[in-house]
Order: structure tokens, then sequence, then C-alpha cells
């Protein structure tokens, strides 16, 4: 299963809020063996939005897109993806229902609070006030990271993939020197090879086949410092 990731927000843009929504997501979804192909960021805007969700939902098989929720005047989420597949915003009588029995009155919402694109299936928001929703496997969920991972444990198991084995093997010496031996590690064995250089270069292995990935690593293992 492919998997493209936007992020919506002027402030992750410019650099005020760290995306910490799509990180939590990719890794949530590589432990599912989901392979995470685009993360983009786009702005508060509703054609940005529209364009990238209409792309990437041909391109994947599902579009996350995260921030945007609400009825402030620069949450403009839903009307992006609603653009995206041609459909109106319209108001959710099940999202209204959601809410009071939360204890909010209809009356005291602000207006837009409860607005889906139409037909879609709407989530409700455990943590906070705004649905989120999942409109032709376009899944969308709040900015506010507790109110997102809350809303993706709804969902998440409509995220499935082939779980990949990962062995990580540390080698304290330069990665350009490494090169050969990578090299050889992935013309032996059936995995895919990550270096991560830092304070030692961290090799990350990577495949669905246990016992090679296994191997792979205590081959490498023995060929390094
Ligand atoms: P609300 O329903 O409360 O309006 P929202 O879905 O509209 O939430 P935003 O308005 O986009 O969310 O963002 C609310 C807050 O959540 C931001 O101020 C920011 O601190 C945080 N946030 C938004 N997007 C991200 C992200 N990608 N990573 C981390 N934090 C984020
Ligand atoms: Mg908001």
């Amino acid at each position: 299963m492919q998997v493209a990731l936007v992020t919506v927000g002027d402030e992750i843009l410019a650099g005020d809020t760290v995306n910490t929504n799509a990180a939590w997501l990719g890794r949530e979804l590589a432990e599912r063996g989901v392979d995470v192909e685009r993360t983009t960021v786009v702005p508060d805007r509703v054609e940005d939005i529209a364009g990238v969700v209409r792309d990437y939902h041909t391109g994947y098989d599902a579009v996350i897109v995260t921030g945007g929720l609400g009825p402030t005047h620069d949450d403009v989420t839903m009307e992006g993806v609603a653009a995206a597949f041609d459909r109106d915003v319209v108001e959710s009588e099940e999202a209204l229902r959601w809410l009071e029995e939360d204890g909010y009155s209809r009356d005291d919402l602000t207006e837009g609070t409860g607005d889906v694109p139409e037909g879609a299936r709407v989530l409700p928001n455990r943590e906070g006030v705004a649905p989120g929703c999942v409109v032709e496997d376009c899944y969308v969920l709040p900015g506010v990271p507790d109110e997102m991972k809350r809303m993706f444990e709804d969902v998440d198991e409509e995220f499935a993939g082939e779980v990949r084995h990962v062995a990580v093997v540390e080698a304290d010496e330069p990665e350009s020197a490494l090169l050969d031996r990578l090299r050889e590690l992935r013309e032996r064995f059936p995995v895919t090879v990550g270096s991560y250089p830092g304070d030692s270069v961290s090799v990350k292995i990577q495949g669905t086949d246990a016992e090679a990935v296994e191997e792979a690593a205590a081959w490498l293992d023995e060929r390094v410092e």
C-alpha cells in the first residue's frame, strides 16, 4: 500500500511549527508495512490543497491530509478537499449529533464546525471539536497532534501492507569508505539499504524476509568497524 501525506499550514511552511504530524504518521505507517511515498506541505489555500489532493489521489492508494480543520478563516482544508473531488461542502448532521452528545449545543457552535465534503464518511474528533472525514480514500485529520493521533487510531486498521523487518548496523567508519561493502550487501541479499551518517554511520537494512534481513545484518556486522 502506497500513501501520500499532505500537511496543511502556513505556519509549517514558515518554520514556526515543526511538522511532527508527518514524522509521526510516517513512523506509524512504516510500522504497518505501508510505504509513504510523498509528504507535501501546502499553504492554507483552497486551490493548493485541491490540486495536490487531486494529483495524489490518482497516484496512491490513500492520501492523508492533516491540519486546517474547523471554522476559523484560515481553516480551508474541507473546502480544498471537496474541490479536489468536485463536491460541495455540506453541514454534516451526523457530526452535529456527535458534538451534541459530547455536550456542545448546536446554537453555540461556530457556523461551519460540522462542515465536510458532501457524501464523506465523518470521523468524530474525540480530543477536540472539528470533525475529520474520509472521501474516496482521502483521510482528513486535524492539525493538533493529539487530535490527529486519536483520530488516526480510529482508522489505522485501514492501512496495511507487507510487514518489513528492520536491522540497524552501526559502523564507526567514514560513509565513503563503506560504499563497496554496501553495494555488495545489496547484491548478496534481497534487502534495501539506507545509510545515515551521524557520530557513526547507521546502516538500516530492511526487507520482507526476516531471515534475509538477519543474515544481511550479520554479514555486514562482521565486515565493519
Ligand atoms: P483546530 O480544529 O483546533 O482548528 P486544525 O485542524 O485547524 O485544529 P491547525 O489550525 O492547522 O489545526 O493547527 C492547530 C495547531 O496544531 C497549530 O497551531 C500547530 O501547533 C499544530 N499543528 C498543525 N499542523 C501540525 C503539524 N503538521 N505538525 C505538528 N503540529 C501541527
Ligand atoms: Mg485550526
